[in-house]
């Protein structure tokens, strides 16, 4: 009886990469539907079919998941962040966790940077103005990019991607990031970084600790008409409060392609002109979805076959 992989979910039209690589190496894929399922739904799948792997994107695997499948070895997610994994309850049933961390470090910084460029050469309200009709480049009141300072919360990969391109643009570059020891630009406190930055992005990951580190108080340090970017998790940012410091001009523009209740738009934010929405593609682009796709595949294939996983983000308990 050939292993099992179980695919939860998937963000793209097929499940034909991952059917070429799994079912190439002579085990069983198993796809759930592509929209990620609650998770009772991964619980039920993974009692039914026993999986020796699974492999998810944003469907969550709880600890009642992991705990259903006694043969499971690997639970890989077809992305960064790992948020949506008891990853606490594999690494004690000995079982690996891996992620695919650098397949879209150039699309997520880039989305950053147009954000940014969206906002300071005004092309989305242009782009909407000479639709309707209107011809008015007078009073454009649009930014020098160069002269602004852009503020890095989360200074890792895609962090450090992000920074380079700004830098090139020409702006002044802070960082604030408490497990970094080095950069190629200034690390300050985050209370410096709010009140000094023009354009504040965000590439933390949610956890505990960053869990609403966007708020009322921390929106309120940034000077007075800036631009706050979110291309890593909706629930860094306090939503409302956001929609708040929009409402009264304190914030004028936000890019956001994560929401704390996405795929749910608040209303306030679908209409506001200052709020750029996408709806979480920053990672996609064709080469990166290849390649995230093909390597979340191969770590499966490679620690059914006995092997150590490449890119392991846990120490499983033997
Ligand atoms: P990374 O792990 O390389 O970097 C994250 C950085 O955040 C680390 O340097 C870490 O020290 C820092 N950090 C941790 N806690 C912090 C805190 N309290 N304050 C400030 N910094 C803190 O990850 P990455 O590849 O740069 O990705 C960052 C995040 O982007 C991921 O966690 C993921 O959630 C998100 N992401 C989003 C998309 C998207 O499509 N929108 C795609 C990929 C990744």
């Amino acid at each position: 009886m050939p292993q099992t992989v179980l695919l939860t979910d998937y963000a793209w039209p097929n499940d034909e990469v991952e059917r070429r690589l799994i079912e190439g190496a002579g085990m069983r894929l198993v796809s759930g539907p592509s929209d990620p399922s609650p998770a009772s739904v991964i619980e039920a799948l993974v009692k039914q079919y026993q999986p020796s792997a699974i492999i998810t994107c944003w469907a969550e695997v709880s600890e009642a998941a992991i705990a259903a499948a006694p043969d499971l070895k690997i639970v890989a997610r077809l992305g960064v962040g790992l948020d949506n994994i008891a990853i606490d309850a594999a690494t004690s049933r000995g079982i690996w966790v891996t992620n695919v961390p650098d397949y879209c470090i150039e699309e997520v910084s880039d989305h950053a940077v147009g954000f940014a460029l969206a906002w300071t050469r005004g092309l989305l309200r242009f782009g909407t103005e000479v639709r309707e009709g209107r011809w008015e480049p007078a009073g454009a009141n649009l930014r020098r990019l160069a002269e602004l300072t852009c503020g890095i919360i989360g200074f890792g990969r895609i962090g450090r991607a992000t920074a380079a391109k700004f830098a090139a643009f020409g702006c002044k570059v802070l960082a604030h990031d408490p497990y970094a020891d080095e950069a190629p630009v200034e690390l300050v406190d985050l209370d410096t970084l709010l009140s000094s930055s023009d354009i504040v992005v965000v590439h933390a990951p949610l956890t505990l600790a960053t869990r609403h580190m966007i708020n009322r108080e921390t929106l309120a340090m940034m000077p007075r008409g800036g631009l706050l970017v979110n291309v890593s998790r909706g629930g860094v940012v306090d939503t409302q409060a956001v929609v708040e410091a929009l409402q009264s001009g304190h914030l004028s523009a936000v890019g956001l392609d994560v929401l704390e209740a996405e795929p749910n738009v608040p209303e306030e934010l679908r209409l506001h002109s200052g709020a750029m929405l996408t709806p979480h593609v920053a990672f996609s682009s064709d080469a990166s979805l290849l390649e995230l796709r093909r390597r979340a595949a191969e770590e499966v294939v490679r620690v059914l076959a006995g092997e150590a996983p490449q890119q392991a983000r846990n120490v499983p308990v033997q």
